[in-house]
């Protein structure tokens, strides 16, 4: 019979598998495909091919110690290790010869060859049940202890030794009827005959004595019955001489047999002792007892090897000095809580904790605490094993599990577990994913020419810079030889927006190969052809966008590879214009198609006092473009930067034009600022080189923020703005209401102005609530000493009524459109 051995390229966990020290065998679908040599040893069986012919449920009794059948169970096992990667529990193992034998067994699940197999390791734990189960019947020998004192009393003749009197109890203790006890010579005789000399000379010798007399001796009781006697008496004296004795008979047997007992079980114990410390030496874990101050008393073999520390080096002193802190200062608290209040972490659980070795690196342990009641003393005794191998090796199989190992990236089986999270993320947020695949441009060739150390080398660096281009979120996987895939999640809702977003990245990641890469001291040129496919929720299979991806990223190698392309039409050509009007944007700026258009501001008696610049595109194809459509665009190209520039020159040379004419001498100049632009490390300089270079009036500059450059450093902003307004031209804050306003903020900045917002201004006289928040910006603003402007003001109506709640200035259609500077 031949078996299924592993088909792909598990070199490294085969190795592993086989040179586990404990015994292995992998599992898939109720069937054995393999197992190690050490498996084959610990269950006696004669090789190999033999143990892979049982049936697994061969390998256990019928029925597990808890009374679950062991088939069911096993079962449940492997369902709770499916479900969770990792189970441990105790088993019963039958061996080859019919014996039984408990294990520790580890399951865990691992991709071989594409398929979720499990991986079963256990460890003979019989050794480790014995101790336990004799530590639990040494604790409930010392319990039991009844005394019963239903003691005779009774007078008799100094000299004769016959009694006088007896009280009742001695018939019911003894079975004599009280008039036996009468008798000459009864005591005596009845008195048990090793013990009779002892005891007749004890009496005898305490006449001579006043004091009381206490001694103990054996009587036989009428029923055959030895009971032994505690008699205490004294003597009463008559004319100086002894007379009478007196005295109290105690039944002490039960005493005696616990005491005998005890003694007996003292002599087993300290017998035992030097066994059980041979015993723990011999085990593989570490047993550790302690005392209820927490002080060591008793440390084996195992756990001097796990701590690095001799017996005597520990012995006497406190638990704590083998935990890290912050434990080793709280462990005298926790150990008095739990005696205490009998509440604990530790006692009865396996819990795992962590333990620091002599040498003070700190390492897992898996630990189980018991209690020990022993005459009256407490002791914990704690069983720990050092798992840190078994960490890594979990580590290690999830890791070759999951990671592609040349490139450590998420490989298929990752990746596939990812895009279903980003699936089912994206239909609970409604944004969409985006799912690249990515194959590097005759990468055969240089594999085949090269070798593959040189191919090696070059997937990961591209690895490398794959990461560098995706934010956190995102993922990068290889798929396996030179494809990879690159998910994106969280984008927009809208399909322009998230064609746009994504078309990005494609384009970052294609710039990202354009330098260089070094293999082995040579520069390399290498590109990459990516196919798109972006998914919103589930409505196709993980494997359809794969199929999908790959069918786009052929067409992008057809176009010549070093490309990019949507597997939908419709989303390639959003992302052809998109590319086109970036294009155009870059030529724009080069070839000087922008230009400005003024809007007058005015005062309070409808006198103009200046203008907002406000840019224009003159797009030789498409005639005059608004910035809403290229601004966006601008800021996130990074083309705003050199367009900003120009807006600020342009302005201060037309500020500085009009300082020659009476008319328009004393205008403002309002120019906006996106926040990137404000945000560059010599945006004063800037601002300083234009009015410089123009020659304007430093103190007719009015420059526009907007709220959204409050989110990012409110410190740099201020230290910015302080800056410029010591040089001149002062700041007004825009579409003041629609962003993020903290009062706090608002009082720190140097503003002159607030522009309250035209969506505000819109439906003032319709809309009681925007009249109310116009007429809050006005107060808000007063109160911090700021003058307040409206914008969009387009009917008088509108005027006058922002006249009443105390509006300082005005611009909007009502008072002219923004044009060019000729026409104003
Ligand atoms: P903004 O700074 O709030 O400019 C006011 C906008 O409102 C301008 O639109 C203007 O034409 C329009 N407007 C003025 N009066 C009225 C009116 O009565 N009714 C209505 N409905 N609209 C009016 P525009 O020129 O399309 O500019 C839009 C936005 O583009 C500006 O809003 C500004 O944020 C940005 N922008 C314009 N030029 C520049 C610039 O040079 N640099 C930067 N960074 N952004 C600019
Ligand atoms: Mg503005
Ligand atoms: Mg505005």
């Amino acid at each position: 019979m031949t078996h299924s051995h592993f088909q792909s390229d598990p070199g490294a966990f085969q190795q592993l598998f086989a040179s586990s020290p404990d015994p292995a065998w992998i599992i898939d679908n109720n069937r054995f495909v393999d197992c190690n040599a050490v498996a084959v040893r610990a269950l006696g069986y004669a090789s190999r091919d033999e143990l892979l012919n049982l049936h697994p449920s061969k390998l256990s009794p019928p029925i597990q110690p808890d009374g679950s059948e062991s088939y069911a169970k096993a079962q449940s096992m492997m369902a709770i290790a499916k479900e969770k990667g990792v189970h441990r529990f105790d088993w019963t193992h039958a061996k080859a010869d019919g014996t039984y034998f408990d294990a520790e067994v580890t399951l865990a699940m691992v991709g071989i060859g594409g398929r979720q197999v499990i991986y079963c390791t256990w460890r003979d734990i019989t050794e480790r049940k014995k101790f336990e189960a004799s530590l639990h019947e040494s604790s409930r020998r010392f319990h039991d202890l009844v005394v019963s004192t239903d003691g005779v009393v009774w007078e008799g003749d100094a000299i004769t030794f016959v009694f006088n009197y007896v009280s009742a109890n001695a018939e019911r203790m003894l079975g004599y009827p009280v008039t036996d006890w009468l008798k000459p010579g009864f005591w005596a005789d009845h008195i048990f005959v090793e013990d009779r000399d002892y005891a007749v000379q004890y009496c005898v010798a305490c006449t001579g004595r006043l004091e009381n007399h206490d001694f103990e001796y054996r009587f036989v009781a009428k029923d055959g019955r030895l009971v032994w006697l505690r008699d205490i008496v004294r003597v009463v004296e008559q004319d100086g001489k002894p007379r009478w004795l007196r005295g109290l008979m105690i039944d002490i047997t039960a005493q005696k047999m616990v005491e005998q007992k005890m003694l007996a079980s003292q002599e087993l114990l300290r017998d035992t002792a030097r066994h059980k410390q041979t015993i723990l030496d011999s085990m593989a874990d570490g047993v550790i007892t302690i005392n209820a101050e927490g002080v060591i008393d008793s440390f084996n073999q195992a756990a001097s090897n796990i701590f690095g520390y001799a017996a005597r080096e520990v012995m006497g002193h406190n638990i704590a000095m083998l935990m890290p802190e912050p434990h080793r200062s709280h462990h005298d608290e926790y150990l008095k809580q739990y005696l205490n209040s009998g509440k604990s972490f530790e006692v009865g659980h396996v819990r795992e904790v962590q333990g620091q070795r002599k040498d003070g690196c700190l390492f897992p342990i898996s630990l189980s605490v018991s209690q020990l009641e022993h005459a009256g003393e407490t002791t914990f005794v704690g069983l720990m094993r050092d798992i840190s191998q078994q960490r890594e090796d979990e580590a290690e199989i999830r890791r070759l599990a999951y990671f592609d190992s040349l490139t450590g990236l998420a490989n298929r089986r990752l990746l596939m577990d990812r895009l279903k999270q980003a699936m089912l993320d994206s239909a609970r947020t409604a944004r969409h994913g985006a799912l690249m695949l990515l194959d590097l441009d005759h990468f055969k060739l240089l594999n085949d020419s090269q070798g593959h150390l040189t191919g090696d080398l070059l997937l990961q660096q591209v690895a490398a810079r794959l990461t560098d281009c995706v934010r956190e979120g995102d993922s990068v996987a290889r798929l396996g030889g030179d494809e990879f895939v690159v998910l994106l999640t969280g984008l927009s809702a809208t399909d322009h927006e998230a064609v746009i977003d994504t078309e990005s990245v494609a384009n970052k990641i294609l710039l990202a190969f354009e330098p260089h890469f070094e293999l082995q001291g040579y520069a390399r040129v290498s590109t990459a052809s990516i196919g798109i496919v972006l998914f919103m929720g589930e409505r196709e299979t993980k494997d359809e966008l794969l199929k999908k991806a790959d069918v786009a990223m052929y067409q992008a190698k057809a176009a010549g590879r070093n490309n990019a392309r949507f597997f939908d039409p419709d989303m390639q050509e959003m992302a052809l214009a998109q590319t086109e009007f970036e294009n155009d944007l870059r030529v724009g700026l080069a070839q000087e198609e922008f230009l400005l258009h003024y809007q007058v501001q005015v005062d309070g008696k409808g006198a103009v006092t200046g203008v907002e610049a406000l840019v224009r595109w003159n797009h030789p194809k498409r005639g005059i473009v608004a910035p809403a459509e290229f601004i966006p665009l601008a800021e996130e190209t990074g083309l705003i930067l050199p367009l900003g520039q120009w807006v600020l020159e342009t302005a201060c040379l037309q500020l500085a034009a009009w300082a020659t004419e009476p008319r328009t001498a004393q205008w403002t100049m309002a120019v906006n600022v996106s926040s990137s632009q404000f945000a560059q490390a010599d945006f004063v300089a800037q601002v300083d080189a234009a009015l410089r270079k123009s020659g304007a009036n430093p103190w007719l500059l009015k420059l526009e923020l907007t709220e959204s450059m409050l989110v990012k450093d409110v410190e740099d902003v201020v230290i910015k703005m302080t800056a410029i307004k010591s040089r001149g031209p002062s700041f007004s804050l825009d579409d003041f209401g629609t962003g993020y306003s903290s009062l706090f903020y608002l009082k720190r900045l140097p503003l002159a102005q607030l522009k309250i917002d035209q969506s505000f201004v819109r439906d003032l006289l319709t809309d009681p609530g925007d009249a109310v928040i116009a007429a809050t910006i006005v107060t808000l603003g007063h109160s911090l000493g700021y003058k307040v402007i409206a914008e969009g003001v387009e009917t008088l109506a509108q005027r006058d009524f922002l006249a009443s709640i105390g509006c300082d200035a005005y611009q909007g259609y009502f008072f002219g459109r923004p044009v060019a500077a000729d026409l104003l």
